[in-house]
């Protein structure tokens, strides 16, 4: 789903390619190590985070692939661990959530965070700001907030102006995201978990593909382009530090699940 303000804004932003080839078919391969947003990229955007419908074959996917692959793979999300895990039950693969402010290796329940908490009275501020325009939905995270405003359009104005304040007087960095602005404590965007991923030794050596729909996800397309990876954008075209393009959730589905049917056909299961 595409928000029209968000694709006029990043449209103005200048010149690129026009658009991306498509990535080639994903190969089971010891080179070969994924990255996966999870909303917007393995799941459709709803108008509520919790309202998000899961299709039933996702977790046996990510598990398939993450074996196959034989744990190169890591979900890198905004959503915190313990969020994602509701959504698609336990999972024994590496995860990257708050936007990496949560780090957590395959094969541990230990969360390395990699950044500070955010201090409450960022998410008290915003959340009295919400409340006195029209109720817009505030989701605290452990490493950033998260004020929603796809209910409420005629307030991003001065919803941006706010988080400005908010971000130069507290040191965070602010990110506009689909229908979401979001402040993040440093150290916590997408790049930073890509790249802490890639220097553990299960990926060393990969050409890690990241796939990704959103503004956030510029910061891991941007760490790949130094380790001689791809990043695929999801969702229609706009400038981006990716390389390839899907054109939405549906097409990724259909990638993944063409990897594990050549695998399994030559594993001769
Ligand atoms: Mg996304």
């Amino acid at each position: 789903m595409t928000d029209p303000s968000d694709s006029l804004s990043l449209a103005e932003q200048g010149s690129g390619p026009t658009d991306l080839p498509p990535p080639a078919p994903l190969r089971i391969a010891p080179q070969t190590a994924l990255f996966l947003d999870f909303d917007g990229t393995l799941v459709e955007i709803a108008d509520h985070p919790d309202d998000v419908i899961v299709p039933d074959t996702l977790p046996e996917v990510i598990a398939s692939l993450a074996q196959a692959l034989e744990g190169r793979l890591a979900l890198v999300s905004g959503r915190s661990i313990a969020a994602l895990e509701a959504m698609l039950g336990p999972l024994d693969v590496a995860i990257a959530g708050s936007h990496g402010g949560e780090f957590r290796p395959a094969g541990t329940d230990t969360v390395a965070p990699l950044a500070e908490p955010l201090p409450d009275r960022v998410v008290a501020h915003l959340s009295d700001f919400a409340s006195a325009n029209g109720n817009m939905l505030v989701e605290p995270k452990p490493y950033s907030v998260a004020v929603h405003y796809r209910r409420h359009p005629e307030a991003l104005k001065a919803l941006l102006t706010k988080a400005e304040a908010l971000a130069h007087e507290e040191n965070l960095k602010l990110k506009h995201g689909k229908q979401v602005v979001e402040l993040v404590m440093p150290g916590s965007d997408k790049g930073a978990a890509l790249t802490a991923f890639m220097e553990r030794a299960e990926f060393a050596g990969t050409q890690p593909l990241f796939l990704g729909d959103d503004v956030t996800d510029e910061d891991a397309f941007r760490v790949l382009e130094g380790l001689g990876g791809h990043g695929v954008l999801v969702g229609p075209m706009r400038p981006t530090a990716a390389h390839r393009r899907l054109p939405d959730v549906a097409a990724v589905h259909d990638w993944l699940s063409a990897a594990l049917r050549t695998h399994d056909q030559s594993e001769g299961n």
